[in-house]
This record gives C-alpha cells, structure tokens and sequence, in this order.
C-alpha cells in the first residue's frame, strides 16, 4: 500500500485529466482496502477507483481519500469464480476461458477493474456481467460492516446497477456461477465479419475470444492502463437513449453503412439496449456533430464519434463543457435525451 498527499489523479483515468486527491492510497489487495475503509470516519469523503476507465475527475480533485484498487485473486469451486474487485476484468475473463466455462468470452478485453465492471453492469456483443452474478460482497461505511448482496437484492439495467446510487456500499468482491456449455451466440455483424476474414469459429471460447479482441481493436475499443500512448478516452461517453419508433426511423438514416432499421434495432438489441434504444453514434451524427470535431484540447474521436477524446494539456472542466454542448444540441435539434455512461467525481 502506498500513501501520497495532493497526488495528480490524471494518471489514473483514461481520459487524462483532473485535479487531486487530497489523499491517494494505491493497493492491491482487499484487506487493505478493508483497513482504510474501516478507519476513515463516515462523514468523511472516500473514492474507491479502479482503472479509471470511466471516470472524468474535476480539476478541483477529490477532497478526502482516494482509493486506487488494482490487483486481487480469483478463486474456482466447480463452475463459480470469485474474483476480488481490484482485478482487471480482462485476467477474469481469460481465467474463465483457460478453465473452458463460457459466460464473459463476448466481454473480452473490456477495460475495467471486476468492481467497477459489477457498478455500471458492462456488456459488449449481447453479454452483461449481470447475466452470470450471483453475489458481491460490499463494505457498508453505515454500519462499518462487510456483508454479502445477493444479485436479486441489486437491480440491473443497461449500464446501471442500483450500487450506483447507494454510495456508503463499496464493491470487495464479486462471484459468478458460469456454465460449461454456451450461453449466448454471437449475432454481432460486425464481428460475424471478422470472424469469417479470420477464419475463426464462433463455436470455441479461444474462437470467440481471437474474433472479440480483434473486433474491439478495429472499433478503437482497447485500452491498456500502462500503455503511455493509448489514446485518452473513456469508451463510448454517452448511452444509447431510448427513442419512438418515428426518432430511430429517422435516425437510421445516419448509418452510413447503408443498414435497414431492423438490422439497427438488432445492433442495439445486442448491444444490450431494447429495440427502442437509438445508437448514440446515430443521435450524435444526426444531431450535426461529426468525427473529428475539435473543441481546443477536446475533440471527438476521428474514427469513432461517441468517444470524447482529450488532447495534451485538456482540463475535464472542457471535457464537462463539451459534453453539456452534446447533450443540449441534441435535446434541442432532435428531442432526445441523452446521459453520459461516464461517472462525474468531485465538482463540475
Ligand atoms: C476504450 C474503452 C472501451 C470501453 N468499452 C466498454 C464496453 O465495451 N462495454 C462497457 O460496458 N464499458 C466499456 N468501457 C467503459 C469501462 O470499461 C467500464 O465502465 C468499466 O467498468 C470501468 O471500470 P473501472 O475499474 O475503470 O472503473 P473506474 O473508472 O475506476 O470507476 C468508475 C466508477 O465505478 C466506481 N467504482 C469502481 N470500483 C468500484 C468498487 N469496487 N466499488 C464501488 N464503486 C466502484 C467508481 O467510484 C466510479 O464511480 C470502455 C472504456 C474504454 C476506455
């Protein structure tokens, strides 16, 4: 474990950008975690970070303690994993596939610790992590006491987990109970596409796995926390938003691709959204904005719209600023309303 005052945040976020913390703690273990969890007053502010993958941090930092929780174990009793929730989602994933149990092999290569996975319910290529949980084990600061939540005491939607408001619990462990034979088939295009150019089968997990990875890093979808020149991003900022019937008709028509409305609503089906649920890109296109769009040290991403991506020297009250722009422009042009899937810490 190691301490540091006024410590830079922006290292820690794939964004790159943000304030302080008053007080850093990075880790890799859960008992310490525990220990700093315990012994800090309730009233007083604790962040508990993961990767930083999806976490814009303002320039006026994080006042109390930060938590950066990187590494933990896993463990195996027949078809359930537990993992601790420092654990980068991606060694999960590869654990499960070297032990032949299916249930994460379409999450591959998803950037994220296990307990930031759990608090905003990843999905990718029609798998959510809520799909094969069974409990999470939280540290209440309330009661100052670690209990287990089984998965029905937690609710889960698209990108959301009810943890997401009940700030006083803190994510320690998570469990799985996966299955030795496939539990979903991949109805993705896109990476249906891939599989065929590479020659891969889409009915082995190492299959899956090669067609996933190679999918993701066509999409611009890989992040690697140590990698010094990843591009600074947070994934897709915004969620897909639900729309009428008539919206996603009219939307569709900003799929340069030239893809039906059906084929668009089974994109966003297997995204993990309802046939109702826009692609964001689409919003974003036909809202007027375009790839590549710069904003001084902001711009959206060249290739792939939904991302805001920053620039050397950007502030996250610019990455706000841009943002607020995109959700405005689009409510006033097009009615609809969108929300970012990346989390705001500390004040904008
Ligand atoms: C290139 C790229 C591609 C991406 N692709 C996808 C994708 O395909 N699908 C998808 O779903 N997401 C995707 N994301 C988003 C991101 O990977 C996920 O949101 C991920 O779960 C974030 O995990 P983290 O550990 O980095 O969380 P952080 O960014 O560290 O934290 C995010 C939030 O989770 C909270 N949190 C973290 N750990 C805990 C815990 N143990 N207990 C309680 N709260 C906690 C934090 O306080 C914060 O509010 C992508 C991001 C990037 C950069």
């Amino acid at each position: 474990m190691q301490t540091s005052s006024h410590a830079v945040l922006a290292p820690f976020t794939s964004l790159r950008c943000g304030g302080e913390a008053e007080l850093l703690v990075t880790t890799k273990s859960r008992e310490d975690v525990i220990e700093i969890l315990a012994k800090t007053p309730a009233d007083q502010p604790l962040w508990l970070l993961g990767y930083g993958s999806n976490a814009l941090i303002s320039d006026e930092g994080l006042p109390g303690t930060t938590v950066v929780w990187r590494g933990g174990d896993i463990w195996q009793d027949g078809k359930q994993i537990v993992a601790d929730s420092g654990v980068w989602w991606d060694d999960l994933v590869k654990y499960a596939i070297d032990h032949k149990l299916w249930g994460f092999e379409l999450m591959s290569e998803i950037p994220s610790s296990v307990g930031g996975a759990v608090f905003g319910n990843i999905a990718a290529y029609g798998q959510q992590i809520s799909d094969t949980l069974i409990w999470v084990e939280v540290f209440d600061r309330t009661s100052g006491e670690t209990k287990r939540l089984d998965k029905d005491e937690i609710d889960f939607a698209y990108r959301e987990s009810s943890l997401q408001t009940q700030r006083h619990l803190y994510i320690l462990q998570a469990a799985f109970e996966l299955s030795d034979t496939p539990l979903h088939t991949l109805t993705y295009e896109t990476a249906l596409r891939v599989a065929s150019e590479l020659g891969e089968p889409t009915a082995t997990l190492e299959g899956l796995r090669h067609i996933i990875v190679e999918t993701r890093r066509r999409a611009g979808s890989l992040y690697d926390p140590d990698d010094q020149n990843a591009e600074h991003t947070a994934g897709s900022f915004f969620k897909n938003p639900m729309v009428t019937t008539e919206q996603a008709m009219e939307l569709a028509r900003f799929d340069e691709s030239g893809k039906t409305l059906e084929r668009i609503n089974q994109q966003n089906k297997v995204h993990g959204g309802s046939t109702r649920r826009a692609s964001a890109a689409h919003v974003l296109l036909a809202a007027g904005f375009s790839r590549g769009q710069t904003w001084d040290k902001v711009r959206l991403h060249p290739e792939h719209v939904l991302k805001i991506q920053t620039l050397d020297g950007a502030t996250a009250h610019e990455v706000h600023a841009v943002a607020q722009e995109i959700i405005t422009t689009v409510k006033d042009k097009l009615d609809i309303t969108i929300t970012p899937e990346v989390r705001f810490l500390g004040k904008f």
